[in-house]
């Protein structure tokens, strides 16, 4: 299931604002710091990726844009391998305040939610907002009000810090929502896949789509849209 990515070209393609190029073994900012692709650990357990994620890891589990056609299986979370250093080094660390500079507010159907400048996060939020808005009531009730962008802390099960922490996800309408965490571990979905479908075309991906789901959770990573992937 596992497509072997072997470089990071896909992560140079989705982050150009920060990353050069790369080749087979690691990748090349813009200031010239490089990152090996591998930790030299290939046979790391689930666990190990969701704790300990390499750059190969966070490319390894392929996510599977469009209408879901499966339930998730348990251990397939596309997504859920980030790599901290990588992500701290694009949209800074919240515990020394970085992040938090280049936090803005975006209007959010009544409220505000305040997520990152870099990468034109802010931006693709206000055109997916725009777009949500111009769906018939019913569906776009499961949008709004938000359960939160930006927050520095980390991911319940893993230690390690989330998305939200880089102000690069939301969190929709918790009322319609569902969560690993809170059932008894059986999948369930109630988010209407128009609202998914503006979300992917935006770069954003879903925790609908994952085994350890959380329907209400997006979060922007171009990665994952690369065509040529
Ligand atoms: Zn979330």
């Amino acid at each position: 299931m596992a497509q072997q990515v072997v470089s990071g070209d896909a992560l140079v393609r989705a982050y150009p604002d920060y990353l050069k190029t790369s080749d087979e073994k690691q990748i090349v900012w813009n200031d010239g710091t490089r990152m090996p692709l591998s930790d030299g650990k290939p046979d790391k357990s689930f666990d190990e990726k969701l704790k300990n994620a390499s750059l190969l890891d966070q490319l390894s589990l392929p996510y599977p844009i469009g209408k879901p056609d499966h339930v998730p299986g348990a251990d397939e979370d596309p997504g859920r391998f980030r790599n901290q250093a990588f992500f701290d080094k694009m949209y800074g660390d919240c515990d020394k305040h970085e992040t938090q500079k280049r936090l803005v507010k975006v209007p959010w159907f009544g409220g505000f939610v305040e997520v990152t400048t870099i990468n034109g996060v802010a931006d693709k939020l206000r055109a997916v907002a725009a777009e949500i808005d111009r769906l018939p009531a019913a569906l776009k009730r499961y949008a709004y009000p938000s359960a939160g962008a930006f927050a520095c802390r980390t991911v319940k099960d893993t230690g390690k810090r989330s998305m939200h922490a880089y102000g690069a996800a939301l969190d929709i309408n918790t009322k319609y929502s569902d969560y690993w965490l809170w059932g008894k571990g059986a999948y369930h979905n109630r988010i209407p896949w128009e609202i998914v479908e503006i979300f992917e075309r935006h770069g954003f991906i879903w925790g609908g789509k994952w085994g350890h789901f959380d329907t209400m959770h997006f979060e922007y990573r171009p990665e994952y849209f690369d065509a040529r992937q």
